[in-house]
């Protein structure tokens, strides 16, 4: 039997999941502080938003707890006054803090559409927001301790080289986050099968975004932070969400790395405002690109759909007559099918009912009809709607016996499983069934395979209906 933890277990796995976590990111981040006290890569506060956004679950007091120890730990281990580390800590909190409850209000508020853009007005405003308060609150806490790093004449400046540092890292980090596929996908990505089905021209633009990130290392010049903007369009227009946030973030941390290395030879007095201005540069190609993934991403979703309205009727989400024979005509001509078989069905004295149930009745036995076939059918089988209550089916590579048999075996569940509907007697259906069946490659067109099974259909009825007519 397993046990749902309680509610104590939840909030101790919150303390140390966040402890740690906060913990390691920070010292990732300290490792990474090139210049005094401003770190060139800060994960902590965009992880955190990201696992509160994606794991509501998280947001009780111990996991609070354990983000203000991880924080304050990972700053006193590596040599910070207690008060300095305090002042950190309190920054970075409300940071997250502020940033998490702008994007909860925004979300509330907005009328967003999960299909464009507009997905993404919370993301960015919790964060710009968010980091602007924290950035607010270091330059208004920290320049007033004790051997601090900030000095009051210099808080302005070290304002914005915080924001945009912090600007940065989220548009860096949140992504991977909020669109880390779920365990069970990336088993499924990984399976041998599916990692087999990745084609070589699926990588193009990945390959081009290396070589142009490579080409800034090479070819230096204030143009640099543009050469990755075309590999960046394709692959925003050609990859998923993670995937493109995954190759988003290389692309802002090689460029920062490529592009500061070259300015900042430079320019010795301006350095910070140089910082500034690059950062401010990646987080807008960074977006950008973001950007154009979630419009091409909701576009490919918009033709899928519009393609299956096109494709489908829509009362039974069967094949439509044009879909069904375009679908047939590709089948007969393809060399790997060996053996082509119809199955046309009617519903008997389905005028009948209508009139004795009304149309709803109606409606509701066509899609009884059409759930009862499809359990009896392949997902390579074409089932399409061609009529009112005339269905057909079409089948690869069965003999006519099979066929026959899967006829039979349609005819009989249908006859066998009436109708059932809240305070009604159940309602019994029968069809009557014509088979006609042709071995490939043939000189019949589809329209006569179809007019064969048409005949028999004919028969099934004129001899009495509920029954399997095979052409002759
Ligand atoms: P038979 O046994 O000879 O096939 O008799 P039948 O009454 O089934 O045949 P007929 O072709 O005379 O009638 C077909 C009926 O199907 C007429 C029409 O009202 C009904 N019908 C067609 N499309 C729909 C639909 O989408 N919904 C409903 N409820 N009825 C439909
Ligand atoms: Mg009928
Ligand atoms: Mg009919």
């Amino acid at each position: 039997m397993t046990q749902t933890p309680s509610t104590f277990q939840r909030q101790i796995f919150a303390f140390v999941l966040l402890a740690v976590l906060v913990f390691l990111a920070c010292l990732l981040g300290i490792i990474t502080r090139p210049l005094s006290y401003f770190a060139f890569f800060w994960p902590t506060n965009a992880l955190l938003l990201g696992l509160f956004i994606r794991f509501p679950n998280l947001k009780n007091a111990a996991g609070l707890l354990g983000v203000f120890t991880g924080y304050m730990v990972a700053d006193l281990v590596t040599g910070n006054s207690i008060l300095i580390s305090l002042a950190l800590t309190f920054s970075n909190l409300i940071a997250v803090l502020s940033g998490l409850f702008l994007f909860d209000y925004a979300r509330s508020k907005l009328s967003i559409n999960h299909q464009n853009v507009s997905l993404l007005y919370p993301h960015i405003i919790g964060v710009t927001c968010g980091c602007f308060f924290g950035a607010l609150t270091a330059i208004t806490v920290i320049p007033h301790l004790p051997h601090s790093f900030m000095l009051v004449e210099n808080r302005w400046i070290d304002f914005f080289t915080w924001w945009s540092g912090e600007v940065l890292n989220a548009v860096i980090i949140l992504p991977l986050i909020l669109a880390a596929p779920s365990w069970q996908k990336i088993k499924h990505a990984t399976h041998l099968q599916n990692l087999k089905q990745i084609r070589v021209y699926d990588t193009l633009p990945f390959l081009a975004l290396l070589l142009s990130i490579v080409c800034t290392h090479i070819f230096y010049g204030p143009g640099a932070l543009l050469y990755p903007l075309a590999a960046l369009i394709w692959a925003a227009s050609t990859y998923r969400l993670f995937n493109l946030s995954v190759i988003n973030s290389l692309v802002a941390l090689t460029l920062y790395h490529s592009v500061t290395g070259m300015f900042l030879d430079e320019v010795n007095s301006s350095y910070l405002t140089t910082i500034i201005s690059i950062r401010v540069g990646l987080i807008i190609l960074a977006l950008a690109t973001l950007l154009l993934c979630v419009i091409s991403q909701n576009r490919r979703q918009l033709y899928q759909e519009v393609l299956y309205l096109a494709n489908h009727d829509s009362l039974t989400e069967t094949l439509n007559r044009r879909s069904f024979v375009e679908f047939s005509e590709i089948a007969l001509k393809d060399r790997k099918n060996r053996a082509i078989s119809l199955i046309m069905l009617d519903i008997d004295h389905f005028k009948q009912m209508n009139d004795q149930y009304g149309h709803y009745v109606g409606d509701r036995a066509l899609q009884h009809l059409v759930s009862l076939v499809k359990s009896n059918l392949r997902e390579t089988d074409l089932f399409s709607r061609i009529g009112g209550e005339e269905f057909i089916i079409l089948l690869k590579n069965n003999s006519l016996s099979e066929t026959e048999k899967i006829a039979e075996r349609i005819r009989r569940s249908i006859a066998e499983t009436p109708l059932k509907l809240a305070q009604r007697e159940p309602i019994t259906l029968t069809v009557s069934i014509g088979v006609s069946h042709s071995n490939l490659p043939t000189t019949l067109a589809l329209q006569e395979l179809v007019n064969q099974a048409d005949q028999a259909l004919y028969q099934a009825k004129t001899r009495g209906r509920n029954q399997v007519i095979l052409a002759s």
